[in-house]
């Protein structure tokens, strides 16, 4: 199996971030997306694990969060070796209407023109830096249950932004093991682009040799997830990581909704690479997805206890 033509797009984006009820009102209210999945994090059964996205959830449009307030986690510090800006798709018709919203929501924003496209940027109640990138070359249906017009809607991902000190091994890793090629170049940012390109296809790399390591914690990306469409590709890509170039990569998790696999690449970016199947119906109906509690099998014994610690949302 050709291992550097596997990977997709983006999956997922998932960030540590504070408070649950204002993550919950801010990625649903204000930007308008669909909770799809509200679970705990597999790793620590006390912590919320959000998923948003569009109606399904499909990947490529799922932001998902940790808020770990309370729960002695580090205030996080932007750096090299992250995700530094995540982006999300809107039509270009709906600037006016984002500058509108956004400025309603009391959430301050800037307007910058990135690679021709007018962007919105801004930061989520935790800190996270989000973009709105406005463009005509989305054609993936918006979620339409909100009170946003689904002409308005965010469409998915854009693009992702990574912080890099050395950005020569990533701009080798992406090219040669991903399979990706380079777009163009912007000041300090080079795009690259999976192929086909578009909107959730594209990844950024900003060559940020001045700035200091990051820290992970509340207020950053912990990690960047690429799809990949089977196991089957999921175990090549395994086997081509470990055993030929020798990186530290986990044994395959399953995460209920989908299978992964993490490591770092050589810039110091957790990255994440994620199955499409199964998807967020597995355990709910789609028109009840992210209505109630869900456990993966091993929590449920423990659903009563971990029911009464996690702050109720509403
Ligand atoms: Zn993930």
């Amino acid at each position: 199996m050709d291992t550097t033509k596997l990977i997709k797009g983006l999956h997922h984006v998932t960030a540590t971030v504070n408070d649950a009820q204002e993550d919950y009102d801010f990625y649903t209210k204000v930007l308008g997306l669909r909770l799809v999945k509200k679970t705990v994090n597999f790793d620590n059964n006390q912590v919320y694990h959000f998923y948003y996205g569009t109606e399904m959830g499909t990947p490529g449009t799922i932001m998902t969060t940790f808020p770990y307030k309370g729960q002695d986690v580090r205030i996080g510090t932007l750096g090299t070796g992250q995700v530094a800006i995540t982006g999300f798709s809107i039509p270009i018709s709906a600037l006016d209407f984002w500058k509108d919203r956004l400025q309603a929501s009391n959430i301050e924003f800037g307007q910058v023109e990135i690679m021709g496209n007018p962007t919105l940027r801004f930061q989520d109640p935790a800190g996270l830096f989000l973009e709105l990138v406005a463009n005509d070359d989305d054609d993936r249906a918006p979620w339409t249950g909100t009170a946003i017009p689904p002409a308005m809607a965010i469409r998915g991902f854009y693009n992702v932004t990574l912080s890099i000190a050395e950005v020569g091994s990533t701009f080798e890793f992406l090219e040669q093991e991903f399979g990706f090629t380079k777009v163009t170049k912007e000041g300090m940012v080079t795009r690259y682009q999976v192929e086909g390109g578009g909107p959730g296809r594209l990844v950024d790399i900003r060559d940020d040799h001045e700035l200091d390591r990051g820290k992970n914690g509340i207020g950053t990306v912990h990690h960047v997830a690429w799809r990949v469409e089977s196991d089957e590709a999921l175990h090549a890509l395994r086997a081509r990581l470990v055993d030929e170039l020798g990186l530290k990569v986990t044994e395959i998790k399953d995460r209920k909704y989908f299978h992964s696999i993490y490591f770092r690449i050589p810039g110091g970016v957790l990255f994440e690479v994620a199955t499409i199947p199964p998807g967020f119906s597995v355990d709910e109906s789609l028109d009840e997805l992210g209505n109630e509690l869900k456990l993966p099998d091993w929590e449920e014994a423990n659903r009563t206890q971990i029911e009464s610690v996690l702050p109720k949302i509403n």
